[in-house]
C-alpha cells in the first residue's frame, strides 16, 4: 500500500504547488470519503442516505481518484464506481459468486482458460473497490496479499504452447517494484514466452503507481509489453492518468484499454464516444467493452444486451473503427471472450 504524504496546509512557508506532491493515500471508510465530500461542499447527508455503510466488499477509493470527481452526489460516474449501494444487498437471480467459472481453471496462482495463454494472478489487492468487480467476492480475509509464483512459473516453463503471460490480480501494479522485477526476469527465462501483458486499473486512478522504476523496467524487457488499461469514462482521464498513460507510451508499451459497460456510468454512445476520444488523446486504443459479469451484488449496473448492441452501432456509425471497442462477454466454458 502507498504511504499516506503529509499534506501541505494553506499558509505553510514550504508549502509545494500542488501539482508536484504526487497524490497518494487512500480512503477505507464512508465517513472518510464523506468527509472529503463535505470538504468540497457537496451535501454529504444525501450522499449518505444513498449508501451502504457497511457493505461485505469493503468500500476502497484512492485519494487520487476524488479529483475526477465533477458532482459529488450518487449519480456521479466516477462515484458510482466505488460507493457501496444499498442494492448491493438485493438477491438477483442468475447473480453468482463465480459468475466466470473461475475455479475449474485454476492452478495455483495460475489460470488456464485460453490457448497460447497464462495468466497469474499476481495479488488480490487492487488499489480501488470497484463495486461491479466480479472478483468482489473474493474471499480478501484468507487470500495472500503476494504470493510465491515458482509453482506458476514452473507449470509454464512445461508447457511451449502458452507464449503470452498475462499478469493479473487484483491490480499488479500494487507489488512493490522488486516483486514486479522478479516476476519479468522469471518471465524472460522462458524462451518461448514472446508477450507480457500486464492488466491494470492502477494507472488510471492511482497514477503515482506508474514510476520511472517500472517504465525503465518495462522499456528493458525482451518481452514485448502489452498493457491494458482499465477506464470506463472520460472523466478517470485526468492530467495524472494522462500523465502515467505517457511514462507507460515512453517504455514502448503497447497501451489497450478495457472498460465494464455499467448502467449510470458509461451506457450511452455519447459516453463511450467521450471515453474512446480522450483515449486515443492519451494514445491507447479500446480494445474491449465487458458486459457484467453477473456476479451478486452488481446487478444494478447492469445493461441489457439488446440495449448495449445498438449503443455500440451509433458509436461504430461516428467513429473511426479503430476507436470503437469490441463488446464482449465471458461465459463459462468458451474458448474466448464471446462477442455479441
Ligand atoms: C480474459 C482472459 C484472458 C485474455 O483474453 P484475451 O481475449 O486474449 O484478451 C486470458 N485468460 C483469462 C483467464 C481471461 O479471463
Ligand atoms: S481494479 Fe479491477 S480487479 Fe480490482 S476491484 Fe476494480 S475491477 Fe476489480
Amino acid at each position: 500500500m502507498s504511504a499516506m504524504i503529509p499534506r501541505t496546509l494553506p499558509g505553510d512557508a514550504h508549502a509545494q504547488a500542488p501539482q508536484q506532491v504526487p497524490r497518494t493515500g487512500v480512503i477505507r471508510s464512508l465517513d472518510a470519503l464523506l468527509r472529503q465530500a463535505r470538504a468540497r461542499g457537496a451535501d454529504d447527508a444525501e450522499l449518505r442516505s444513498n449508501c451502504d455503510d457497511a457493505p461485505d466488499f469493503p468500500l476502497r477509493v484512492p485519494l487520487a481518484l476524488l479529483d475526477q470527481i465533477e458532482n459529488w452526489t450518487a449519480d456521479d460516474p466516477v462515484l458510482r464506481q466505488v460507493l457501496p449501494s444499498p442494492r448491493e444487498h438485493d438477491a438477483v437471480p442468475g447473480y453468482t459468486t463465480d459468475p466466470v467459472g473461475e475455479a475449474q481453471h485454476q492452478d495455483g496462482a495460475l489460470l488456464r482458460k485460453y490457448t497460447g495463454r497464462a495468466l497469474l494472478v499476481t495479488t488480490q489487492a487492487c488499489d480501488v473497490h470497484c463495486r461491479y468487480c466480479f472478483r468482489r467476492s473474493f474471499d480478501y480475509g484468507n487470500a495472500q496479499e503476494a504470493g510465491n509464483y515458482d509453482a506458476a512459473f514452473a507449470s509454464i516453463a512445461a508447457d511451449p504452447s502458452i507464449h503470452e503471460l498475462i499478469l493479473s490480480g487484483g491490480d499488479p501494479l500494487t507489488l512493490s517494484l522488486r516483486r514486479l522485477r522478479n516476476i519479468v526476469e522469471a518471465a524472460e527465462a522462458i524462451a518461448h514466452l514472446e508477450t507480457l501483458r500486464i492488466h491494470t486499473r492502477s494507472a488510471i486512478v492511482n497514477p503515482a503507481r506508474v514510476t520511472e522504476g517500472l517504465a525503465s523496467l518495462l522499456a528493458n524487457t525482451r518481452l514485448q509489453v502489452i498493457c491494458v488499461v482499465h477506464a470506463n469514462t472520460a472523466q478517470e482521464l485526468g492530467p495524472a492518468a494522462q500523465a502515467s498513460l505517457q511514462k507507460l507510451r515512453a517504455s514502448n508499451a503497447m497501451l489497450l484499454n478495457q472498460a465494464v459497460l455499467l448502467a449510470g456510468v458509461n451506457d450511452t454512445a455519447e459516453a463511450q464516444i467521450a471515453l474512446s476520444k480522450q483515449l486515443l488523446a492519451c494514445g491507447v486504443l479500446p480494445y474491449y467493452l465487458h458486459q457484467l459479469d453477473p456476479v451478486a451484488g452488481a446487478a444494478h449496473f447492469e445493461v441489457p444486451d439488446a440495449r448495449g448492441r445498438v449503443m455500440l452501432e451509433s458509436v461504430r456509425a461516428s467513429l473511426p473503427g479503430y476507436l470503437v471497442p469490441k463488446l464482449v462477454r465471458e461465459l463459462p466454458g468458451a474458448s474466448a471472450k464471446t462477442p455479441l
